[in-house]
């Protein structure tokens, strides 16, 4: 196949046909993902994108109608050139309506509203951007790079370009000693640009991570089931979006969905519901897949 190492997409991007236009992350520091661990990270020059271009077409026949941008954070590559691989996509997909990628905060910034809106026009739709958390001390244990504030400033700047946001939290990553003020906390973030979609997933500590080692040795205290579900109803409590919140994820214990605010008694009732389940009907909350 005509894709370098292991190919990530959100579940939502099932049906988009995944192009490459980076390899890896350039981050790569977050001490909870091994997803591009053993990936160095490149950007592809646009003579490359086009001959990935034409090897994903030997693979792909139909129509395509929407495109993601893998690898992680596509988001970082120059404006400049991320236009000219919009431009080429349109090309040659000509019945494409949307193109997604990957963008966390940190990246976004580096971006001007300007340079933004030039893109959502170029047909970027839609990012896809990992805050896991918007509580500044849970930020910190996982080593994710980004502060509150800076997650707020990408949210409002995608937002007002008219870019579609799809935020991914992550149930249980600050342990049962941050759980709280981890849902508190993000869902104030969240409440400054108010995403399109919130997406939820539920930490699962990953052999080869920091998170992992700490895990083993005592020092991070997994969340199991009921309080993974207490978690998120605090989250939900603490809401005030008019978002699609969205259990897409195979990680989580129990499908929480709505929208907001309109089905928030329906999801409290569903995780009431959840947590008269006996634990030990749910999975072994350090076993599974991010
Ligand atoms: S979570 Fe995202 S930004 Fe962090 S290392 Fe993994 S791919 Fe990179």
């Amino acid at each position: 196949m005509p894709y370098t190492g292991k190919v990530y997409r959100p579940p939502s991007e099932a049906r988009s046909l995944i192009l490459q236009a980076t390899t890896g992350c350039p981050y790569n520091r977050c001490n909870f993902c091994s997803m591009y661990s053993d990936q160095d990270f490149s950007i592809k020059s646009l003579a490359g994108f086009k001959e990935h271009i034409q090897a994903v077409k030997q693979f792909h026949r139909g129509p395509v109608e929407s495109v993601f941008l893998a690898d992680g954070n596509t988001i970082i590559i120059k404006t400049e050139q991320l236009l000219e691989f919009l431009e080429t996509i349109r090309e040659e997909f000509p019945k494409v309506e949307r193109i997604t990628s990957y963008g966390s905060a940190r990246y976004v910034n580096k971006k001007s509203a300007e340079e933004l809106k030039s893109l959502r026009e170029a047909g970027l739709a839609r990012t896809h951007t990992g805050m896991e958390s918007g509580d500044a001390d849970t930020l910190e244990l996982i080593n994710k790079g980004t502060t509150p504030e800076e997650i707020i400033a990408a949210g409002k700047k995608v937002k007002e370009a008219g870019i579609e946001l799809s935020q991914y939290y992550l149930v249980g990553v600050g342990g049962q000693d941050l759980s709280e003020q981890h849902a508190v906390n993000s869902a104030k973030v969240l409440n400054h640009f108010d995403p399109e979609f919130i997406r939820l997933r539920t930490f699962i500590p990953i052999e080869g991570t920091k998170l992992h080692e700490l895990y083993q040795k005592g020092k991070f205290k997994l969340l199991n089931a009921h309080q993974a579900l207490a978690e998120t109803r605090i989250l939900i409590e603490n809401l005030d979006v008019s978002s699609q919140l969205l259990s897409d994820h195979i990680s989580n214990h129990w499908d929480i969905n709505g929208r907001l605010p309109d089905d928030r008694e329906e999801m409290l009732a569903e995780i009431e519901k959840a947590s008269r389940v006996e634990l030990s009907q749910f999975r072994d909350p350090a076993a599974g897949h991010l």
